[in-house]
């Protein structure tokens, strides 16, 4: 969820909230993809048929691409959560995430902090 919308939807704390959930679900997804990669590897020792080794390299493949799609994915959204989340203190009061979205940028959110009514903006 675009950070815009998210402020406006549910507020910026659960928007973070969300953002480190679906982060943490790349992560589980990751694990899945190492258990699967595994799994593969070991059962590429056992099978002598050219069908099943093929069926193996497959899995192999298909493991390991999902698995650096989703490490990415993974810290990708961690890295922005974060640097966003670094930028939600107003520089007026200190209050942590109590802002509104005041317009929507390409490259940023300006934001009003929801105890002061001082305007700032959030680089994304
Ligand atoms: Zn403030």
């Amino acid at each position: 969820m675009k950070l815009a919308e998210g402020i406006r939807k549910v507020g910026f704390r659960k928007w973070y909230e969300r953002e480190l959930l679906a982060g943490h679900a790349h992560l589980a997804l990751l694990l899945m993809c190492v258990l699967g990669l595994m799994t593969a590897l070991e059962a590429s020792s056992r099978y002598t048929s050219a069908a099943d080794r093929l069926t193996d390299l497959v899995a192999v493949l298909v493991c390991a691409a999902a698995g650096v799609w989703t490490l990415r994915r993974y810290l990708f959204l961690l890295a922005r959560a974060e640097a966003i989340a670094h930028q939600a203190d107003c520089p007026h009061c200190g209050a942590y995430g109590r802002l509104t979205c005041q317009a929507e940028h390409e490259e940023a959110v300006d934001v009003r902090c929801r105890q002061c009514g001082h305007d700032w903006t959030i680089h994304l």
